[in-house]
């Protein structure tokens, strides 16, 4: 039973790497008959802002992953990690440092020309026999933490493998800043132990933090949670991902026309793997995932596989739901007597819920021209007179024409009578209903439109003479 969380920082959109992460953390905690937990991670006001805690809370609403809990923000949590700081000030785990401004930065410079790693040098860190500085009266002191001075602090990551770093490479760092607003490292240790999360899933630009996370988890008490650090993911040349390359606001996908099913699928595989399978329903990744299986290097994303598997979505959904769908595109089609027809038709050929809008559209409204190209090719002088006749037919026969093999069983006969080849009478019709010559096959655009609206948009072609001059 793992109990995961996630915990952005809302200094912007949470971007796809951050929804891998929740995912990853929300499938292995459902998988185990876990919880996962959001937390807000908002300390930093200067960087934070309600927009991006908004979005990020509307992209999870999106893609379907609720917290189970109520969910924490790290800005109303401050009296609890007064309390977990005073207590180590109390116990003598952490202790006040005086050093001003001036001071810190010459042994920066001090240790930077020796080429030794910048770290502070314990002058306030009480020790046994040791006397201190005598208090400033003009400074506000941060408080440290007091960090192992040797030996090793370990930890066994599931993708990583045993990490081992030498204690001295994490000094005294500051668990609260002058102003008494706690550091990042202590807040999320603090958190995570007092949310019981018990497996941490993150990226591995955290790894560097890890240590110092352990030094208070330490210091406290607290049970160090199992850790599991990420991969990256790059782009398609192993480079860090740009926005130009997919890194953008979880929110943009929707707003591209991508089904969440699509992206959770799409990122599931970015990092992880069973055998060689690429289609996983939601069912599926949690009967198979395990954080234990990620994969060790960087992943890459792939925008060609993301709208393949959007478009295997959009044909594998119900068409309720893409009815659904496409009115977040302002696309309302539930109220049209052949909906289903029409998104039967459309949707085997849409990468996007755009691209539908669009083909849907393409057949609903009224053209408002006529392809140029289009008409040059296939309106030739005799075409209007054959229009003519093919309209005949479909008004003798306008009662019994309702589905496409209807409409197929009167025009194949017109078609071999007048002995026509196809293009020449179904480009002229595509033209007239649809403006261009790129729709599905015309025998389902007639059955959609019904057969009025269909001689309508036949006379009305006609009638302006497709446009010609
Ligand atoms: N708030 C951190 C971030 O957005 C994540 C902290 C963590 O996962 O430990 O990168």
């Amino acid at each position: 039973m793992a109990i995961t969380r996630f915990a952005p920082s809302p200094t912007g959109y949470l971007h796809i790497g951050g929804l891998r992460t929740a995912l990853y953390s929300y499938l292995w905690a459902k998988k185990t008959n876990g919880e996962f937990k959001l937390r807000i991670e908002d300390t930093d006001q200067a960087r934070n802002s309600e927009d991006a805690v908004k979005a990020i809370l509307e992209a999870f609403q999106w893609v379907g992953m609720p917290s189970d809990c109520s969910i924490e923000y790290q800005s109303k949590r401050f009296d609890i990690y007064k309390k977990y700081i005073d207590k180590l000030l109390e116990e003598g785990k952490a202790y006040r440092c005086y050093m001003s401004k001036d001071e810190l930065a010459q042994l920066r410079a001090k240790q930077e020309a020796n080429k030794q790693t910048p770290r502070y040098d314990g002058t306030w860190r009480p020790e046994d026999g040791k006397t201190l500085p005598p208090i400033p009266k003009d400074i506000d002191p941060v408080i440290r933490i007091k960090a192992p001075l040797e030996g090793k602090i370990e930890f066994d990551d599931g993708i990583k493998g045993f990490m081992s770093f030498d204690a001295n490479q994490v000094d005294d760092f500051i668990i609260a800043r002058s102003n008494g607003v706690p550091t990042y490292n202590f807040v999320v240790a603090v958190d995570d132990s007092l949310m019981g999360i018990d497996e941490v899933l993150r990226g591995d630009d955290h790894l560097t933090n890890t240590p110092k996370q352990i030094v208070v988890y330490n210091a406290l008490g607290f049970k160090i949670p199992k850790f599991y650090h990420m991969p990256m993911i790059n782009n398609p040349q192993g480079k860090k991902l740009s926005k130009r390359d997919g890194a953008m606001d979880v929110m943009e996908y929707k707003r591209l026309g991508y089904l969440p099913e699509a992206l959770l699928n799409f990122l599931v595989r970015l990092g992880w793997s069973n055998g060689d399978q690429e289609i996983f329903s939601m069912d599926e990744m949690l009967e198979l995932f395990d954080p234990n299986n990620i994969n060790k290097s960087a992943s890459s994303y792939n925008a060609e596989k993301l709208l393949w598997l959007n478009s295997h979505y959009i044909k594998n959904v119900t068409n309720q739901r893409l009815i659904k769908e496409l009115e977040y595109f302002d696309c309302k089609i539930d109220g049209h007597d052949k909906k289903e027809m029409l998104l039967d038709l459309c949707k085997e050929r849409a990468n996007t819920l755009i691209e539908l809008k669009t083909s849907i559209e393409n057949i609903l409204l009224t053209p408002t021209s006529y392809d140029k190209k289009g008409v040059k090719k296939f309106i030739k002088e005799n075409t209007i007179d054959m229009l003519n006749s093919y309209i005949q037919i479909l008004k003798d026969n306008q009662q019994n024409l309702h589905i496409p093999t209807d409409i197929e069983g009167v025009t194949k006969p017109f078609i071999q009578e007048n002995e026509l080849k196809f293009p020449q009478l179904f480009q002229p019709i595509r033209i007239s209903l649809t403006g261009g010559t790129q729709a599905p096959s015309v025998y389902d655009i007639i059955a959609i439109l019904g057969i009025e609206e269909t001689i309508k948009r036949l006379e009305v072609a006609i009638s302006q003479n497709f446009g010609k001059e």
